[in-house]
């Protein structure tokens, strides 16, 4: 199937998806979609229905259900990226459309000591989360959180699980590298890295997260621009999961 369309679980019924105006006019102006034609569609939630098509109009669309499967394109973890807010939006939009990609579950902004003011643009923000989640193949969308406080967000996190932590520093040495680090913990199901913003960790942010399990991470020689930094650690944990039962 060529075409993945994006239908909220209330638009689903056992046999049917009704689409939005925008899908529909999507699907009939712009992909030229026609009645009978079969598209895969995801509700965000996990769920992947194969169905057949029927343009109703010019703005209404409407599809038969001949197929449903679960957490197609999704991987066998969990995992958060909690990164320093950016002043600059479309890096961060960025970073949120190659997270999506890579299979990142969650995303959190945390605001830290050095961070620049930034905001969220919401709306645009939930736009590129469901359209990289249509284009990779995904069928859960990536979670999104407002921006948090760094030491109210850590606080709040429960005391080191079963959970993979590490934050990435680049004052980490070569031996300390994301991937050596991946391959000598017991393989986990769910993890939560932590990448800095623009002008880095404070010595006693690094301190507060290696008293909550984060293991310090190097992501090479080079210093990285915060949103490459979490593409990059969102990226070897994709690639060192490969094959392990993770899409
Ligand atoms: N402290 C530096 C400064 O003030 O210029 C650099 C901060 S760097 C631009 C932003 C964040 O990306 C860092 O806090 C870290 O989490 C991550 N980062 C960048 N390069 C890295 C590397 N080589 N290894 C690990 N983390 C890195």
């Amino acid at each position: 199937m060529k075409h993945t369309f994006f239908a909220p679980p209330e638009a689903v019924t056992d046999s049917t998806i009704t689409f939005s105006e925008s899908e529909s006019h999507h699907a009939s102006r712009v992909l030229r979609i026609q009645s009978g034609e079969e598209v895969a569609v995801v509700d965000g939630e996990g769920n992947w229905y194969r169905t057949s098509i029927e343009i109703l109009g010019r703005k209404k669309m409407v599809g038969t259900i001949l197929e449903h499967k679960s957490d197609v394109g999704e991987p066998g973890y969990t995992l958060t990226v909690a990164v320093g807010t950016l002043k600059n939006v479309s890096r961060f939009e960025t970073f949120l459309e190659k997270a999506v990609e890579l299979g990142v579950s969650h995303v959190t902004p945390v605001v830290t000591k050095r961070s620049e003011k930034s905001r969220i643009k919401r709306k645009r923000a939930e736009g590129i989360i469901t359209s990289a989640m249509k284009q990779s193949g995904r069928s859960r969308r990536t979670g999104l959180d407002d921006p948090l406080k760094f030491r109210k967000w850590m606080k709040q996190l429960p005391v080191k699980g079963e959970e993979f932590r590490a934050i990435c520093h680049e004052g980490a040495s070569e031996t300390q590298s994301m991937e050596a680090t991946l391959s000598k913990s017991v393989s986990q199901r769910n993890m939560l890295i932590l990448v800095g913003p623009e002008g880095g960790f404070t010595e006693e942010e690094l301190n507060q997260a290696v008293d909550k399990g984060f293991v310090v991470v190097s992501l090479g020689p080079r210093y990285l621009r915060t949103e490459t930094a979490a593409i990059v650690s969102a990226a070897t944990i994709m690639l060192s999961n490969y094959g392990e039962g993770a899409a």
